[in-house]
């Protein structure tokens, strides 16, 4: 079997362990190695601390098979990575000539002296591959070293990216023959139940997993599962990928809205543009909400007729026809009132389907019969009305994104039959 290369990822910067820079960059080199088949097995943050960075290198190159850095390659005294680095894996450093000239030209240009201290910016190991930094100027390094393999970025991350799409990828497919990825991983997506009760639900497929890696992850009323297949070969993997892929969709069923980059409101676009239908929409509580998750696909003009904001009564009674004995005896958080809006927006608009969303979002104008959360969400179509009665808890914002994530998924079930 072959084996699974494995990375450790370090990030220098002294602003990052103090919170005024976010960690991006070792988000980006995550998904990145992780895309290419390669098993990310640490991340460190250090400052730009000589200790810290050496101690961070070492435990790295002891335990993984590749060490990609970013930060501390410039110019100043904190700036350590490289001198650290090559340090503890054992190489000299030596001006390189080219270098030298490339950085006088760069402030030549400016019309700048160069300061003494920037030619350390082209010093590097013989052995390395220097990398060019066309949107800055420190240049990158890769160096093989025995059986490892380490790398060092830049820290602004534009010029990190161009530097690891344009350079160290390919170098990294090179040397570990990543060109077929090993492993295979795929997200299903899931809308209704919540993270415990998809817990359960896949119970028996998390106690016995054959070759797979289960995780579970709780977002905006959506819960995804991450599977990542480690098989002999990439076929192998892709294989028990299919394999696990059908047990967790015939235990989830529908529930599952879609896979890897899918999002529900692209879902359903898809959806309704394949079928050339249209929608329109009569929010209450959402306030328009869902029609600002609508318009946001490209391409919704194809399907999207449009939205009524119909917050109060008068709105309701005046654009929508909502009857105002209907808002009397039931009030505007009922059953009748979401499924006299759906109909009146349907027949206003001549769209194909309409959903319509009236609720209580809070945190106040709930009751004990009708508490903060419920929430009525109707769809229509030209032969039949549908309420969806529910119970949402949380602040305010959940339960309007809540409302309006399960009116387009009740669409999506309609759709998907
Ligand atoms: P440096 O190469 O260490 O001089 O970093 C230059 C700038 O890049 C810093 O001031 C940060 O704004 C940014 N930067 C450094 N490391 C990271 C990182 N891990 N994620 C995001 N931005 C970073
Ligand atoms: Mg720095």
């Amino acid at each position: 079997m072959k084996e699974v290369y494995k990375a450790c990822i370090i990030s220098t910067g002294t602003e990052l362990l103090l919170g005024s820079t976010v960690d991006s960059n070792s988000l980006f080199l995550s998904q990145k190695l992780s895309d290419l088949g390669l098993r990310v097995i640490s991340r460190y943050t250090v400052g730009d601390n000589r200790e810290q960075i050496h101690n961070a290198f070492k435990n790295g190159l002891e335990m993984a098979d590749l060490v990609i850095a970013s930060g501390g390659l410039g110019p100043t005294l904190d700036d350590l990575t490289k001198e650290v680095a090559c340090e503890v894996a054992g190489c000299e450093m030596q001006l390189v000539e080219e270098e030298v000239l490339r950085l006088k030209e760069f402030f030549a240009r400016r019309r700048r002296d160069m300061p003494q201290e920037n030619l350390k910016q082209a010093m590097f190991p013989p052995e390395a591959v220097i990398l060019r930094n066309l949107r800055g100027t420190a240049p990158g390094m890769y160096l093989r070293k025995d059986a490892k393999v380490l790398v060092l970025l830049p820290g602004p991350p534009r010029e990190m990216q161009a530097m690891y799409l344009d350079e160290v990828e390919s170098l990294l497919k090179q040397d570990l023959a990543l060109d077929e990825k090993l492993s295979a991983s795929r997200t299903i997506k899931v809308i209704g139940p919540g993270e415990s009760q998809a817990d359960e639900m896949l119970a028996d497929v998390i106690n016995d997993p054959r070759g797979c890696s289960l995780a579970l992850l709780a977002q905006d009323g959506e819960v995804h599962i991450k599977v990542t297949a480690e098989g002999e070969n990439a076929q192998h993997s892709r294989q028990i990928l299919k394999a696990i892929t059908h047990r967790i969709e015939a235990k989830m069923g529908k529930y599952v809205f879609g896979y890897d980059e899918d999002t529900l409101t692209g879902v359903v676009g898809e959806l309704l543009a394949g079928s050339g239908k249209a929608l329109a929409l009569a929010e209450s509580c959402t306030g328009g909400l869902l029609a600002g998750m609508i318009t946001e696909i490209p391409g919704s003009s194809g399907y999207f007729w449009g939205s009524v904001t119909s917050y109060s009564n008068e709105a309701k009674v005046k654009l929508l026809g909502v009857k105002p004995d209907t808002l009397d005896r039931y009030g505007a958080v009922s059953r009748e009132t979401a499924e006299e809006m759906a109909r009146g927006i349907l027949e206003l608009s001549g769209a194909d389907y309409s959903l319509a969303v009236t609720g209580i979002a809070g945190p106040d104008g709930g009751n004990q019969d009708k508490p903060v959360g419920l929430v009525y969400i109707a769809l229509a179509d030209k032969n039949r009305v549908t309420v969806k009665e529910m119970h949402f808890t949380g602040a305010r914002e959940a339960i309007r994104s809540l409302s309006a994530r399960t009116a387009l998924d009740l669409l999506r079930r309609q759709l998907q039959i």
